[in-house]
């Protein structure tokens, strides 16, 4: 599927959107008003219109005001400041596979509606393949185009900022209830994590807390989904911390990372969508034109 470019009577700036994403070194990505509409035509900038009414005339909220409260939402996702940028626009498919996956992601941005049930997407393939770009497209998508409440997390980090808590007296829920209640939350490095059990009780927690309220997670991880046979000669001593034990843990499937009782619940909630192409961060032409150019 074609992904339309904004409006037509564009602003050069913005496209249209009337919304530019600043990416700034050390900070998640910041969305502002373009030029195009500091000053709003018809309330000057004031927020009201006044409408006419019987005898008299009553302030209204002006529609530029959706903008306003779209870059407020957008400011709260957390997307990194490495895909400030990143949209479905922004996204230059190298393989068919990578076609397919914006076409599908884009199709479930478009689609998704605040008042129902709708079923996210898992991402999987190598790393450097586009999978966080999709991510932040569709949260930015949400945010800028539908109103939606959205939050970018990636797994390890989220794990670190609940240890912490735990070291200033912070229950775990305080962390995990905003995350809990956001109409979409995406989780980035799913299984990147040890997989120890108190990690998987995080996940686990967090996830069926939003299955349960019918809310939407959208994933990406680096595993694939279907294991591939880790070959291991018959009574060999498998040495956990040795490089090779390590290159086949990076072979591991999801399910193997995150323990089946979360893969078969990953399964229920999400359609997985595979992305590989060429690697984006080793690829020069590839990747020319991202952040660490
Ligand atoms: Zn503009
Ligand atoms: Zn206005």
């Amino acid at each position: 599927m074609a992904i339309p470019n904004p409006k037509s009577n564009s602003c050069a700036d913005c496209a249209g959107l009337g919304v530019i994403v600043d990416q700034v070194v050390g900070r998640s990505a910041r969305a502002r008003r373009c030029e195009c509409q500091v000053r709003c035509k018809r309330c000057g900038g004031s927020g009201f219109v006044l409408v006419s009414a019987v005898d008299t005339s009553v302030a209204q909220p002006c529609a530029c005001r959706h903008l306003a409260e779209r870059i407020a939402l957008f400011n709260a996702i957390g997307i990194p400041a490495a895909v400030a940028e990143a949209s479905f626009e922004t996204f230059k498919p190298y393989s068919d596979c990578q076609t397919q996956a914006r076409a599908g992601t884009y199709d479930f941005a478009r689609k998704f509606r605040g008042d129902e049930p709708n079923r996210g997407f898992l991402l999987h393939g190598k790393p450097g393949c586009g999978k966080t770009h999709l991510l932040a497209g569709t949260l930015r998508y949400l945010a800028l185009e539908k109103g939606i409440g959205c939050r970018y997390i990636e797994f390890m980090l989220l794990l670190s900022d609940i240890k912490a808590g735990f070291n200033s007296g912070r229950a775990h829920m305080d962390i995990l209830r905003s995350l809990a209640e956001v109409p979409v939350l995406a989780i980035d490095e799913l299984g990147k994590e040890r997989g120890t059990e108190w990690e998987r009780s995080m996940l686990d927690e967090l996830i069926s807390r939003r299955y349960n309220m019918g809310l939407t997670t959208l994933f990406a991880t680096n595993y694939p989904r279907e294991a591939t046979a880790v070959h291991t000669e018959p009574g060999r001593m498998v040495r956990t911390g040795s490089p090779e034990f390590q290159r086949e843990a990076e072979t591991m499937s999801l399910a193997q990372r995150v323990g089946d009782r979360i893969f078969s619940r990953l399964n229920e909630m999400c359609d997985f969508v595979r992305v590989e192409g060429p690697d984006f961060r080793k690829d020069a032409e590839a990747g020319r034109g991202t952040f660490w150019r």
